[in-house]
């Protein structure tokens, strides 16, 4: 039985990660649309969620003997984790009709308060074997299919929202371009109930007053364009595409401008990423919004228990992780070693490698991909020897999934693991394979340093240094994302070179040569001879940042600036 409320945000997104049994999600994106929901639930805020089921997931990352990664469905058994609803839609696609249902999970808070998720599946036998895989493979397919989720997730959901009994909701929040097609949705709800055969500015300008969109990422590629021949085959001729500024731009549908066009807020997720976004779409007036992690799904085990012990009511109130600056360190220092020694012990589960617990260990995972530069840290294979000559062995612990295609990732991924023959015997490195949630949570709580190397100013936000800021783990990061706020070198962490504000592209053998000398200077000599000050580091970034980056003050933002 649903309940809907009629004030509902309605919240739009193509992956969510709900649960690490449920893998309907890629990296970044899902991680970050499931702790939006988390905290909404949380706080109580009246929310719908709306995606696509991905019966057959993403994938599962393999990794061979020789480091290269390979691909395996990772189909999951629906009917035992969702509950599917009667109610059944349909959209037109190339003028078929294809049906729709939905499955429901629901996302419950610390106080009780569930916030429904509403997964849309074209498995049924109405539909012709095609349609019926359109809701099975995220990111999958070519701009055909793309486009195919695409009318389903934001055409489909509307209509199925309509049919659940969501008659009258407040805000419709598309998170990334991929759900813009909902606009196209609400337009024709208008003519509907008008009666009339063509859109005036005041329909446009009712939805408009409905819609918010947050944009993601500056990197090009992560903005879905389709050309129009291929929009007016899937979607039929519209009288939509005529209207200006609002559809057709250059011959293409894009989906960010759609989206942008009919939409009362946009935001970007951290402040450098607005003022980006801003310069790259200077028609429209962006704002920031800093993304976060919900916090207690990212604290490891043994944190938990100390929060728990020390800081009681942190789960419901956030802001409250502030007063970690009185948990004495050792006991900071205790936990951690705690859920190292857990990192470790999947390490050794998954590679047949044992690490040591005593030895300073540096985490990087993130999707693999060249402008990530996840090799940055190999690229002067001689200086991280002398680092060791200098003061003993370190451990490097890596993971990431490359796009399936995406051959530039994959060859990074090939390196980092080939360059395991050249490190000599006190630099010892794994590449966990199939990074998700589960590994997310032991890897940014496990390692001792939390390393994020990408190439300004692409890195929209980044949020696994926010998990491990939560744990106590501080970062060594480029200054970019949410790191430029993040960063209160050496008080939260430490800097990889310095934000010129330029917005452009650093120098790789800089950035490098940086991030070896705060090694070199600051960061193992902190860690081996001043323990006490390293731990005083991990407690600030879990009092400094830890209470700021999570999820539950991003939602009130979003109450505050975008919803209601
Ligand atoms: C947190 C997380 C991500 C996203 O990390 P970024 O730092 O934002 O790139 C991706 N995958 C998994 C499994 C995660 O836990």
């Amino acid at each position: 039985m649903m309940f809907p409320n009629k004030n509902s945000v309605a919240y739009f997104s193509m992956e969510i990660a709900l649960a690490p049994e449920i893998p309907t999600y890629s990296g970044g994106l899902g991680m970050l649309s499931g702790d939006t929901i988390r905290s909404a639930a949380d706080l109580k805020i009246p929310m719908v969620a709306v995606s696509l089921l991905h019966r057959k997931g993403y994938f599962t990352q393999g990794i061979d003997s020789e480091g290269r990664q390979f691909e395996q469905p990772a189909a999951w058994e629906v009917e035992s984790k969702l509950v599917e609803l009667p109610q059944r839609v349909n959209v037109l696609i190339e003028n078929r009709t294809v049906h729709l249902r939905a499955w429901k999970y629901e996302v419950i808070g610390c106080f009780g308060f569930r916030v429904p998720v509403i997964l849309l599946d074209s498995h049924l036998p109405e539909n012709s074997e095609w349609d019926r895989s359109l809701t099975d493979h995220l990111y999958g397919g070519d701009q055909h299919y793309r486009l195919c989720q695409e009318v389903i997730l934001g055409i489909g959901g509307v209509k199925m929202l309509r049919a659940l009994g969501y008659s009258n909701l407040q805000t419709f929040h598309m998170n990334e371009g991929h759900a813009s097609l909902l606009t196209l949705e609400l337009l024709d709800e208008r003519l509907r109930q008008s009666g009339q055969s063509i859109l005036t500015d005041a329909d446009v300008e009712t939805v408009h007053d409905q819609c918010v969109f947050t944009t993601h990422t500056p990197v090009p590629a992560g903005h879905d364009q389709f050309p129009m021949d291929l929009v007016s085959r899937v979607l039929g001729d519209r009288d939509v595409y005529g209207m200006k500024n609002i559809f057709c731009c250059e011959g293409k549908l894009n989906m960010t401008f759609l989206a942008m066009n009919l939409s009362r807020y946009i935001n970007g997720v951290a402040k450098r990423h607005g003022e980006v976004s801003q310069h790259m779409f200077a028609k429209y007036k962006i704002d920031s919004i800093t993304n976060g992690v919900h916090a207690a799904t990212w604290v490891s085990p043994a944190f938990q228990d100390l929060f728990d012990r020390r800081i009681p009511g942190w789960r419901e109130d956030n802001f409250n992780l502030r007063y970690a600056s009185g948990i004495p360190t050792d006991e900071i220092s205790q936990a951690h070693q705690v859920a190292k020694q857990q990192l470790l012990d999947e390490v050794e589960r998954l590679t047949n490698e044992t690490l040591d617990p005593n030895v300073f260990t540096i985490g990087f995972a993130r999707r693999a991909t060249a402008y990530k530069r996840p090799d940055l840290l190999l690229d002067d294979i001689d200086r991280l020897q002398k680092l060791t000559d200098q003061f003993g062995p370190m451990q490097i612990v890596y993971g990431g999934k490359a796009h399936p295609h995406d051959d530039q990732g994959k060859e990074i991924i090939h390196h980092v693991y080939q360059s395991r023959k050249s490190l000599g015997e006190k630099i010892r490195l794994v590449y966990l394979p199939n990074y998700e949630m589960k590994l997310g949570q032991l890897m940014t709580s496990g390692v001792d340093l939390w390393l994020n190397t990408p190439e300004p100013p692409l890195e929209a936000s980044g949020t696994s240094g926010m998990k491990a800021a939560l744990n106590g783990v501080p970062s060594l990061s480029i200054l970019d994302g949410w790191w430029i706020e993040g960063c209160t070198e050496g008080v939260t962490g430490w800097a990889i070179g310095e934000d010129d504000h330029q917005q452009h592209a650093t120098d790789r053998c800089e950035d490098a040569n940086s991030l070896y000398d705060k090694l070199e200077h600051v960061i193992f000599p902190l860690y081996l001879q001043v323990t006490q000050d390293y731990a005083e580091v991990m407690r600030h970034a879990i009092s400094l940042n830890g209470s700021f980056f999570n999820t539950q003050r991003m939602m009130q933002q979003y109450v505050v600036k975008a919803y209601f």
